[in-house]
C-alpha cells in the first residue's frame, strides 16, 4: 500500500574522487582548468566554499564522511589503521530504512573480513589504491579484472546495479573513483588537453621563512619529491633548478588536470543518465572529494598539512526537487558532517554516536542559520617514509588557523634521524590568505592565540579527543 502523503524518499548519489582540489573545478574559480559538467551540477544546485576534511589523508578522510565521526572515534587515523567497518555508517542506517545500497571503486581502508564494505547491498571495490587502467575489483564472488579506464568502469558499474534494481526501492551508490590520485594516468583520450603553459601559483616559491621545521621537513616538493613514475619522463639535462622546477609542475599538473577531465566527464554521464531515467529531479546528487591538494600552492604536491588549499574539500550538491539553486554556502562544514546531512536529507535517524552538524538546514529552509565557530583537524601520521609531514592538530576559524606540530616522540629521532620540539603556527587569514606568515610569536596576536588555545583545548574535549601530553592547558 502506498502512502500518498508521504514524499518519495530521494535517490542519492555520492560521487567521491580521490585527491581532487577544489581549486581545480571551474565552479571554485579555477585559473588552471575547466570543468564545465562539475559546473553544469552546480548550477542545479549549490556548492560549499568552505567544506574541510578534519584529517586530510585518504583513508581517514573516507572513513569520517561514511561514519559521521572523527578520526579518533573511527580508528582510521592514519593510512595503515583499516576500518572496522562494522560500525554504524550512514550507510547502515539508510539499509535499515529499506534503501538498497552500493559502493563501486575506491575503498582504501582495508581488505578482509573485518575491513571490507559492510552493509552494502553490493560492492564492488579496487584493490587498495587500484589501478587506472584495466583495474582488479574485489567483490563478495572474488575478484575481476575490468579491461578499459578505471573512472569510465566506475561509472559504468553504478549504472549497471541502478538498472538491476525494482523500481519502487530508493537507492543510494557511491561512486568513489581513483582519480585524480598519485601517479596521475590519464585516459588516452585526455593526454595532451594541457599542452600550454599552465598558470604557476604566487606561492609557489615559498621559503617558509616564518614557518616551523615542519614545512622544511616535509618531502612533498615539486621540484624536488616528484619521481620518475610521477613525471613518465626526466626533465631535459640543460634547465637550471628553477627551470626544472618548473618544467616538472607543467608534466606534474597536466596528468593531473588530464585525470580530473574524466572525472568531468563522468559526473556529466552521471547527470545525463539520471535525466534518462527520470529521476534527477528527485535524486540528491553529491559531488566531493576525500581532501583537497597542493597545485604548486608553496610548492608543493600532496595534501597532509593543515593549510588551506590541503584541507578544502571541493562539495556540490543537487537536489532539485528540494534545493534551490543560489550563491555558494559560505558557513564552515567538515567530512563529518555528510552523514547526518544525508541521513536529515532521506528522513531517516542519525546514529546517535554520529558527531557531524548536519547542514540540510542551509541547503533548504534555513540559509543564514550558523553552523560551527571552529573546525577541528588532525593529522597523525608523524614524519611517514614517503613525506615526512609532521604530525599536528590545530582549529580553523572564520578568521584564524592556529596550528600546533606536536613532533610525537618528542625528543626521539624520526625517520630522518632528527629531533624536533613541538612548534606552533598562527595565521590571521584576513591579512594573509595564502598562509605565509606565520604571525605565532608576533605580540599583537598574544591575545589572540591565547584565545585559540583555549577553543582549541574545549573543542578537543567537546569531541572527545585528547590534547597531546606535550601541550600545556592554555592559561585563558
Ligand atoms: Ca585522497
Amino acid at each position: 500500500m502506498t502512502d500518498l502523503a508521504r514524499p518519495k524518499r530521494p535517490n542519492i548519489v555520492l560521487m567521491l574522487t580521490d585527491d581532487h582540489a577544489a581549486h581545480a573545478i571551474s565552479a571554485y574559480g579555477s585559473v588552471v582548468n575547466h570543468t564545465p559538467r562539475i559546473d553544469e551540477l552546480a548550477s542545479q544546485g549549490r556548492i560549499f566554499s568552505h567544506c574541510y576534511c578534519t584529517n586530510s589523508l585518504c583513508s581517514p578522510s573516507r572513513a569520517s564522511i561514511l561514519t559521521g565521526t572523527y578520526s579518533h572515534v573511527n580508528g582510521v587515523t592514519t593510512l595503515s589503521t583499516p576500518i572496522d567497518a562494522s560500525q554504524p555508517t550512514f550507510i547502515s542506517q539508510l539499509k535499515e530504512a529499506g534503501y538498497k545500497t552500493a559502493i563501486l571503486g575506491k575503498w582504501h581502508m582495508g581488505e578482509g573480513a573485518n575491513y571490507n564494505p559492510q552493509n552494502f547491498d553490493y560492492w564492488a571495490v579496487l584493490r587498495s589504491q587500484g589501478e587506472y587502467f584495466d583495474p582488479l575489483f574485489i567483490t563478495e564472488d572474488g575478484e575481476q579484472i575490468v579491461p578499459g579506464y578505471a573512472t569510465d568502469i566506475i561509472t559504468d558499474k553504478a549504472f549497471e546495479w541502478v538498472e538491476s534494481l525494482e523500481a519502487d526501492e530508493p537507492w543510494c551508490v557511491l561512486i568513489h573513483h581513483k582519480a585524480p590520485h598519485r601517479s596521475w594516468e590519464p585516459d588516452e583520450k585526455h593526454q595532451g588537453m594541457y599542452s600550454d603553459p599552465i598558470p604557476v601559483p604566487t606561492t609557489f616559491d615559498d621559503d617558509y621563512s616564518t614557518r616551523t621545521s615542519a614545512a622544511r621537513h616535509a618531502t612533498m616538493r615539486i621540484a624536488d619529491s616528484l619521481t620518475i613514475e610521477d613525471l613518465k619522463e626526466l626533465p631535459p639535462e640543460d634547465l637550471d633548478y628553477e627551470g626544472r622546477a618548473l618544467w616538472k609542475y607543467q608534466r606534474y599538473m597536466e596528468d593531473y588536470l588530464a585525470c580530473v577531465a574524466s572525472v568531468d566527464d563522468n559526473v556529466g554521464r552521471v547527470m545525463d543518465w539520471l535525466r534518462e531515467r527520470g529521476e534527477f529531479e528527485n535524486t540528491l546528487t553529491i559531488y566531493t572529494s576525500d581532501q583537497g591538494f597542493f597545485l604548486g600552492e608553496h610548492g608543493w604536491f600532496d595534501k597532509r598539512f593543515m593549510y588551506e588549499e590541503s584541507i578544502r574539500m571541493p562539495l556540490v550538491v543537487s537536489y532539485p526537487a528540494q534545493i534551490s539553486p543560489g550563491p555558494p554556502v559560505d558557513q564552515m562544514v567538515t567530512n563529518v558532517d555528510f552523514a547526518q546531512t544525508i541521513l536529515e536529507c532521506a528522513g531517516v535517524p542519525a546514529h546517535p554516536r554520529m558527531q557531524g552538524i548536519s547542514f540540510w538546514p542551509q541547503l533548504t529552509h534555513s540559509p543564514d542559520a550558523p553552523t560551527r565557530d571552529g573546525v577541528y583537524y588532525r593529522y597523525y601520521e608523524n614524519d611517514d617514509q614517503s613525506h615526512h609531514a609532521f604530525a599536528h592538530y590545530g582549529i580553523r576559524t572564520e578568521r584564524y588557523k592556529l596550528i600546533y606540530f606536536y613532533a610525537d616522540g618528542l625528543g626521539i629521532a624520526g625517520t630522518s634521524g632528527l629531533s624536533y620540539a613541538p612548534e606552533w603556527e598562527l595565521y590571521d587569514r584576513a591579512l594573509d590568505p595564502d598562509e605565509v606568515n606565520n604571525v605565532y610569536l608576533n605580540p599583537q596576536y598574544r591575545q589572540v592565540r591565547e584565545e585559540l588555545k583555549r577553543q582549541l583545548w574545549d573543542l578537543q574535549a567537546e569531541l572527545g579527543d585528547t590534547p597531546h601530553p606535550s601541550q600545556p592547558e592554555p592559561v585563558l
